[in-house]
C-alpha cells in the first residue's frame, strides 16, 4: 500500500518533491499548507492556475486522518483523482454518476482509512447518514474548492453549497480551507461568513495573468471579425456569447465558414456536451462556442484565446472566462468584442431585477465592466485594480499599452455625422445612416430620396466599420444618443447643435479597425 510507505514525520517540502515531483512552492502554497498543519482555517484566493490543489494536497498526506474536498464538478474531481493515483496517492471520489456497488466500495473504503482524499459533490454533504458516516472517522481537513459558489453575490452560486455551512457545527475542531478563483470583494466577505471560517489565513495571491493580452474590438460584423481572427490563430480558443441561441447561431456560421468548432451550452444533451467538451480536450475541435455553462473545471492547458462575443455583466464572469487562456503560461489573448448596444440592452436587464439591493450591486458591477471594456489607458490596471491590486506602471501586454488611442480633429467626421443624424430626421439608425453617409446605391435609401440629401456620400472615404466606431465615440462624448425604445434610432443631444454651428471642436481618437499588435509577448 502506497500509504504505508509514507513517513509520518515527512514534511510538506519532501512530499511536494517526492510524491508531486515539484522543486519548489508557487507563492502562497507553502503559507497556506502551514496553516492548515498549525489547524487553521483559511481562504486561499488565487488565479486559476495558480496551483490551489497542492494546498489541500500535500496536508492531505501529512495529516493522519481523512480529507474531504468538496467539487462541484464531476469531470474534475475524476481528473484531479486519476492525477493523484498517478502520483502515487490513495483518493477516490464519490458521486451519483457512480453505481450503487461502486459507491458502497468507496465508503467502505472510507470506513477503512485507505483514502488520503475523498472528493464529494456538495449535495452528499446535505445526506445526514453522510454527514454521520464522517463522526465515526478521523477527518483532517476539509477542502472546499470553487468557494464562491457559497456566495449569493458570486457569479456561480449553487444552492447545495449553502449546506457546507453546516460543516463548522458538526465538526468545529477540523480545519476549513475555502478555495477560489474568484475575487471579488463583496464575495470574499460572504465566503468567510457563509462557510464559518473563524480567524482564517486568507490568502489573497495575485491575480495578474501576465501571459494573457487583454484586447478590445468595436464589434462590428462580428462574424467576419471572428472568421478572420480564428484563422489567424494557431491553436485552440472559446468564443462566448451571452445566450443558448446566440452560441447555435455562431457556431452553425463559423462551422460554415470551416472553421472546426462546436457549441455548448446547458441545453444541450449531456451526452453531446461530454463528447464536445472530451473532443476540445483532445484537440480534435479547435474552438468551442459556448455560455457561461463552459469551462469551469476544465482543465485545458493549451487554450490560445478567449474571445468575448458579447459582453459580460461583470468584471468577475470576464476575469473568470479569460482565465481559461494561456494556462500553460504561453502566451495567449483575451479579445473582447465591444458594442455600445450590449451596454443598453445589460442595463435593461438589470433594471428589471426586482430587489432594489442586488440591482444596485448589479449595477455597480456593470459600470465596472463597462469601465474597462471602454478604458483608454491600460486595461490590466484597470482589471487588477478591480479586484484591489494596484500597480504603479502600464502593463505593456494589452491594446491600449501595445497601441496607444491617438487623437486627432475630428470636428469635420462629426459634423458630417451630425448633420446626417439632422437630415434624416433623426429617424434611422446607425448602419443606415453609414449607408447614407458612405452613398450607397440601396433600393431602400433611393426609394426614401435620400440619395438627393447633401449629405448622402460625403462619407466615401473611410470606411462601414471606421464610421462606425465614430459614431459609438460621438455617443460617449454624449453629442448623439441611441434610443432603445425606437429601433436604435440616433438622437441629437444639445451639445451637437454647437458643434454643428462650427463653435466647438471635437477630439477623436483614430478609430482602430483591427488588432495588429504584433507577435504576442514573448513571457518566461
Ligand atoms: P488551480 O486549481 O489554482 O487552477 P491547479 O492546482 O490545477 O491550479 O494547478 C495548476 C497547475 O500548476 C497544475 O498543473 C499543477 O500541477 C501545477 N503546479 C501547482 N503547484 C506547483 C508547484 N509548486 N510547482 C510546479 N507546478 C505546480
Ligand atoms: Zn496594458
Amino acid at each position: 500500500d502506497v500509504l504505508a510507505t509514507t513517513p509520518v514525520q515527512s514534511s510538506p517540502q519532501s512530499v511536494l518533491r517526492d510524491t508531486f515531483g515539484y522543486d519548489s512552492f508557487r507563492p502562497g502554497q507553502e503559507q497556506v499548507i502551514q496553516a492548515c498543519l498549525d489547524g487553521r482555517d483559511s481562504l486561499v484566493l488565487m488565479p486559476t492556475g495558480g496551483g490551489k490543489s497542492l494546498c489541500y494536497q500535500v496536508p492531505a498526506l501529512l495529516l493522519p486522518g481523512l480529507t474531504l474536498v468538496v467539487s462541484p464538478l464531476i469531470s474534475l474531481m475524476k481528473d484531479q483523482v486519476d492525477a493523484l493515483h498517478a502520483s502515487g496517492v490513495s483518493a477516490a471520489y464519490l458521486t451519483s454518476a457512480l453505481s450503487r456497488p461502486e459507491q458502497l466500495q468507496v465508503l467502505a473504503g472510507v470506513q477503512d482509512g485507505k483514502y488520503k482524499l475523498l472528493y464529494v459533490a456538495p449535495e452528499r454533504l446535505v445526506q445526514p447518514e453522510f454527514i454521520q458516516r464522517l463522526q465515526h472517522i478521523q477527518i483532517s481537513l476539509f477542502a472546499i474548492d470553487e468557494a464562491h459558489c457559497v456566495s449569493h453575490w458570486g457569479h456561480d452560486f449553487r444552492q447545495d453549497y449553502m449546506a457546507l455551512g453546516q460543516l463548522k457545527h458538526f465538526f468545529p475542531h477540523v480545519p476549513m480551507m475555502g478555495l477560489t478563483a474568484t475575487a471579488d470583494p463583496a464575495t470574499r466577505v460572504d465566503i468567510l461568513q457563509q462557510l464559518r471560517l473563524q480567524q482564517p489565513m486568507v490568502y489573497q495571491g495575485s491575480f495578474d495573468r501576465p501571459n494573457i493580452r487583454y484586447t478590445q474590438l468595436q464589434k462590428y460584423k462580428p462574424l467576419e471579425q471572428l472568421e478572420s481572427y480564428i484563422k489567424s490563430q494557431e491553436g485552440s480558443g472559446i468564443i462566448y456569447c451571452n445566450s443558448r441561441k446566440k452560441v447555435e447561431d455562431v457556431a452553425f456560421k463559423l462551422a460554415n465558414r470551416g472553421i472546426n468548432c462546436a457549441g455548448y451550452h446547458a441545453g444541450m444533451e449531456a451526452d453531446i456536451r461530454d463528447i464536445t467538451q472530451r473532443n476540445f480536450l483532445k484537440d480534435n475541435i479547435d474552438v468551442i462556442v459556448a455560455t457561461v455553462a463552459f469551462g469551469m473545471g476544465i482543465n485545458k492547458p493549451n487554450v490560445r484565446y478567449v474571445i468575448h462575443h458579447d459582453l459580460p455583466r461583470t468584471i468577475e464572469s470576464y476575469y473568470q472566462e479569460t482565465g481559461r487562456a494561456g494556462r500553460d503560461g504561453s502566451p495567449a489573448e483575451a479579445l473582447l468584442l465591444f458594442d455600445e448596444k450590449d451596454v443598453a440592452r445589460i442595463r435593461e436587464w438589470i433594471s428589471l431585477t426586482d430587489n432594489p439591493h442586488r440591482q444596485e450591486v448589479e449595477l455597480q458591477r456593470f459600470a465596472a465592466m463597462e469601465a474597462f471594456a471602454e478604458a483608454q489607458t491600460c486595461r490590466r490596471q484597470v482589471l487588477l485594480n478591480y479586484f484591489g491590486e494596484y500597480n504603479a506602471s502600464a502593463c505593456g501586454n494589452c491594446d491600449i499599452c501595445l497601441d496607444p488611442p491617438k487623437a486627432f480633429d475630428g470636428t469635420v467626421a462629426a459634423q458630417k455625422v451630425l448633420s446626417c443624424v439632422y437630415r434624416l430626421n433623426q429617424s434611422a439608425a446607425s448602419q443606415y445612416l453609414i449607408d447614407v453617409l458612405r452613398g450607397k446605391k440601396l433600393k431602400r435609401i433611393i426609394d426614401s430620396g435620400h440619395d438627393q440629401l447633401s449629405t448622402y456620400g460625403i462619407g466615401k472615404d473611410e470606411s462601414d466599420a471606421w464610421w462606425h466606431n465614430l459614431i459609438n465615440q460621438l455617443i460617449h462624448q454624449g453629442l448623439i444618443r441611441v434610443d432603445i425604445t425606437q429601433h436604435a434610432v440616433l438622437k441629437l443631444n444639445e451639445a451637437a447643435r454647437a458643434v454643428l454651428k462650427g463653435e466647438l471642436a471635437v477630439s477623436l481618437a483614430v478609430p482602430r479597425m483591427n488588432l495588429n499588435l504584433g507577435k504576442k509577448a514573448k513571457l518566461d
